[in-house]
């Protein structure tokens, strides 16, 4: 039963609607002129509306082409041809019941925003910050809990919702400037009305609402705006692949084929191998696109065609309506795989300087970049992907700094996994990060070791690829990733009554304020230093605990140097002097020491060194 103030806000969309025709949703609900691909496709909703005769009145530049009913009859969908030439505006269609009645809908063309390079995209030379937006702070307790939403809060329950917002956010933009943030992912925000576990976001009800309990459109348009006034870009996370079992339209599906459709549940047996193997069977391929990812999460068919064109549009309508910068896709290789390639052609066509990064959670290089664009796949699949988030780095970082480097082992891991970069068309362009919200945080992975923890800090903001930091890593948060909720605790201080703020110096322990110093002054050195944006990475074969690399251009050289050795020593520099040759000076970021001899450097027991060299 959908609630009554969900009906209302559905209905207050529709500019006009007559009462003999009830129509419940037009999605997308409104559209622009001016878009590069001049067609658009309308899906009306409402109870028997598939009897109607559609007409629209004329407009400028403007074409119904054809009506579409399938077999559902509470459905159409309205396909419009939309030339350049057409002028914004209000487009006004007469749906016409089998017994002559007709109901009169407004939809709205507006013109597209200016300017054009609003949109801004993400790279290199990025901090981004992934926020879960339920856990991170409550800026309105009062949209805690929504009347005829399903699940209330109860920060109690690790998987309940604990009533974090959007308002938690932007109260807290000055924090995250400080740190060094230039960018912010946030867990997805669009509608979850699920009975349990909806905080995550995952599980999404509606794909053009975000949720009132984070504070709905109004609240995320406020965002936006404030992080660009600073100068913060915004990347939404989507979801193509499934939707929440309590979707709307899981109750009256358009097409059989909408959702893949099983006599008995059936789960994606999640092997993201099976797409790109040469010897998978076509059982275990399939069964990895079409089984749904849970038991609350059904698996779309993006073969529909409507369905298609539904995903696409809906995509650019967030990009177009609000103005974000990019996307994190979850779960990019489950849905059909050459529709999420001319997905992201599409979007990338629209908005050449966007970016999109797709989680592709697996084991080695060679099968990240089998979903990136520019890859040659002797299967002839070609992605268009331009970013991956980059697991088998992840994967490499705690056994990096737990182990005693060896041939592969320890600090070579690093090595060895920088050095399978030929298979990627732009590495730089890779999402590196020592954890997120599905795995282990970085602290507990390293045991909590101070001199670890910033060594991984330090490698995540000098090597190549663009750094996304967890939030709370800041602060050296634990949680073992084998339980959800034991990464996704709140941000201390974020709720009012908080025993310990640790938004603030005073509120955090000596050694949280030592994480969070090293971590921001590496952030904010790093905003600026176009050397560690777009330098060639070069790194030397570990040697006695210690991986030495060079981020350098013609003008710059910045030396890293992470030793992962028990007892302090000396490094002898001689090795290195095809790139340290140059220089005869250099500067520490951190600690601002100034070395006047470059050919022995003093390494501490378990220490990063982030020297910028000088002539
Ligand atoms: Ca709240």
């Amino acid at each position: 039963m959908r609630s009554p103030s969900v009906f209302l806000f559905a209905f207050m969309q529709l500019a006009t609607v007559a009462a003999q025709v009830r129509i419940e949703r037009i999605e997308p609900p409104h559209w622009w002129v001016g878009m590069k691909q001049r067609c658009l496709e309308i899906m009306v909703y409402g109870k028997n509306i598939g009897n109607c005769r559609v007409s629209m009145q004329p407009h400028q530049g403007v074409q119904l082409i054809e009506t579409i009913h399938p077999q559902n009859v509470n459905y159409l969908f309205l396909e419009l041809d939309i030339s350049p030439e057409a002028s914004p505006g209000t487009l006004s269609f007469t749906f016409t019941s089998a017994d002559g009645r007709q109901t009169i809908v407004s939809y709205l063309l507006k013109a597209r925003q200016s300017p054009a390079n609003r949109i801004q995209g993400f790279g290199p030379q990025d901090v981004i910050y992934l926020i879960m937006p339920d856990r991170f702070a409550n800026g309105n307790p009062a949209n805690d809990n929504i009347a005829g939403m399903r699940e209330k809060a109860d920060r109690k329950a690790p998987f309940g919702r604990h009533g974090g917002d959007l308002e938690g956010i932007i109260q807290h933009l000055d924090y995250l400037q400080s740190l060094g943030v230039t960018a912010l992912w946030l867990n997805p925000v669009l509608e979850n009305d699920m009975p349990t576990a909806s905080y995550h976001g995952y599980a999404i009800t509606d794909f053009y609402n975000i949720d009132r309990r984070l504070g709905g459109n109004e609240t995320y348009r406020q965002l936006i705006d404030q992080c660009h006034q600073r100068g913060i870009k915004i990347i939404k996370d989507m979801v193509m692949n499934h939707c929440g079992l309590y979707h709307w339209w899981m109750q009256d599906l358009p097409y059989p084929d909408w959702i893949h459709q099983f006599s008995q549940f059936t789960r994606s047996n999640y092997r993201l191998a099976t797409l790109s193997d040469p010897h998978a069977s076509q059982q275990d391929r399939i069964l990895m696109n079409t089984g749904w990812f849970d038991t609350t999460m059904p698996d779309l068919n993006q073969r529909n065609p409507r369905l298609a064109t539904y995903l696409i549009q809906n995509t650019l309508w967030w990009i177009e309506e609000f103005g974000i910068d990019g996307i994190r896709m979850d779960t990019y290789p489950y849905p059909d795989p050459e529709f999420m390639a001319r997905w992201a052609s599409r979007v990338l066509e629209e908005y050449p300087q966007f970016n999109i990064v797709g989680e592709v959670w697996i084991h080695s290089a060679a099968m990240e970049a089998y979903w990136l664009k520019g890859t040659h796949n002797r299967d002839g699949y070609r992605s268009a992907l331009p970013s991956v988030t980059d697991f088998p780095l992840f994967e490499a970082i705690a056994p990096a700094l737990n182990e005693p480097t060896g041939w592969n082992s320890g600090l070579a891991r690093l090595y060895h996994v920088l050095a399978e970069d030929f298979l990627y068309e732009n590495p730089s362009n890779n999402l590196i990060f020592l954890d997120n919200h599905d795995v282990t945080r970085f602290a507990t992975a390293v045991g909590e070791h101070i001199g670890k923890i910033k060594m991984g800090i330090a490698f995540l903001l000098t090597t190549r690829g663009i750094p996304q930091i967890y939030y709370g890593t800041e602060i050296g948060m634990t949680g073992d990733g084998g339980f959800h909720p034991d990464v996704r605790k709140d941000f201390p201080g974020g709720w009012s009554g908080d025993p310990l703020n640790a938004f603030t110096p005073q509120g955090r322990t000596d050694l949280q304020n030592e994480i969070w110093n090293y971590l921001s002054t590496l952030a904010r050195w790093r905003k600026n230093k176009t050397v560690i944006h777009t330098g060639k990475l070069t790194h030397f074969i570990p040697a006695e605990e210690a991986y030495v690399y060079f981020r350098h251009n013609e003008n710059e050289a910045v030396m890293v140097v992470l030793h992962n050795g028990n007892q302090s020593k000396t490094l002898e520099t001689k090795r290195f002097q095809e790139i340290i040759g140059k220089f005869r000076q250099g500067k520490e970021v951190v600690s601002q020491k100034i070395y006047n001899d470059l050919s022995k450097i003093d390494l501490p027991a378990h220490s990063a060194l982030v020297i910028e060299l000088m002539q």
